[in-house]
């Protein structure tokens, strides 16, 4: 069992727990903005529920039907994710329209409120482990889901602070507005989601400083070679690929041009992790005199 695997169930047992406590926080009050907030973690549950079948499936190793890996299967799980935070993102936005035609005054608030508060407090230590374990494996994909707990714990605190000031001031109209807050915000991380498993889908190149960094590499490894041009990548959840042609002088052997390609193999693979690298060979006669110069 590998700590990816251990942190996604932990995500999930953690999600479900504040869903529970959430949801009652909900029943106790009857407040459309700790709807929203419930409905903020169900997004929270299917995202952690996603990543598990990402990091299990997408472990799998390339068989004879799948040669190039399931590293795709996390965007389609993304992608499905993406569709859930709209949908609840939409049904919040219908009840906070009837809550702003006739807003109602909050049930049992102080109890409500606490427990809400207690789904934050735990939110908030997961949010943490997240972070400083993602540091230590130098995951960004951990770093990031603790960056969106975070929003979470951020947005809950509000949602807390608004519902005290309802509650004390008997100003209903508070709890439909912050409603609507909330789904905003969900809206925004649905879009966000959905736009980076497109990109991967897509096959879309990686991003522009990451290019540069491999051109120089390219560049600085492989001496003995001419040039490099038509250099590609695109990304398949944690792989990335590269590949391009090497000009090379066309009296040298085989085997000495195949010693340069290791080296540059070998240089690509400590800079980017998980790279799987093509290189086709070509004699100098096919230079394009405008790729990568071999410095
Ligand atoms: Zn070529
Ligand atoms: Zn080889």
């Amino acid at each position: 069992m590998n700590s990816s695997f251990v942190i996604a169930v932990g995500s999930l047992v953690v999600g479900s727990v504040v869903l529970g406590l959430k949801f009652v926080a909900y029943g106790l009050t009857g407040s459309i903005a700790l709807y929203s907030d419930a409905l903020e973690s169900v997004v929270n549950v299917a995202t952690a529920l996603a990543a598990l079948i990402a990091v299990r499936l997408a472990a799998h190793p390339p068989d004879a039907n799948h040669p190039y890996g399931h590293h795709k299967a996390e965007y389609f799980s993304a992608v499905l994710e993406g569709v859930m935070i709209v949908v609840a993102a939409v049904l919040i936005l219908r009840e906070s329209y009837f809550g702003l035609l006739s807003p109602k005054p909050l049930d049992a608030p102080l109890p409500g409120l606490v427990v809400n508060g207690l789904a934050g407090v735990i939110n908030a230590a997961w949010c943490w482990v997240l972070l400083h374990q993602g540091r230590r494996l130098r995951s960004p994909a951990l770093v990031a889901d603790g960056r969106h707990l975070m929003s979470d714990v951020v947005s809950s605190g509000g949602v807390i602070v608004g519902l005290s000031l309802a509650a004390v001031t008997g100003w209903a109209i508070l709890d439909p507005v912050l409603a609507g807050l909330v789904a905003l915000n969900i809206l925004w991380s649905g879009w966000r989601v959905i736009r980076d498993s497109v990109g991967g889908l897509m096959d879309e190149a990686v991003p522009a400083t990451a290019l540069e960094r491999i051109r120089e590499v390219i560049s600085s490894h492989g001496g003995g070679a001419l040039e490099a041009h038509d250099l590609r990548s695109r990304r398949a959840g944690r792989m990335t690929f590269i590949e391009f042609h090497l000009v090379v002088p066309g009296e040298m052997s085989v085997s000495d041009a195949h010693d340069i390609c290791d080296r540059i193999e070998q240089a690509l693979k400590t800079e980017v992790e998980d790279a799987v690298i093509t290189i086709h060979v070509e004699p100098e006669g096919k230079a394009k005199h405008s790729g990568i110069v071999v410095v």
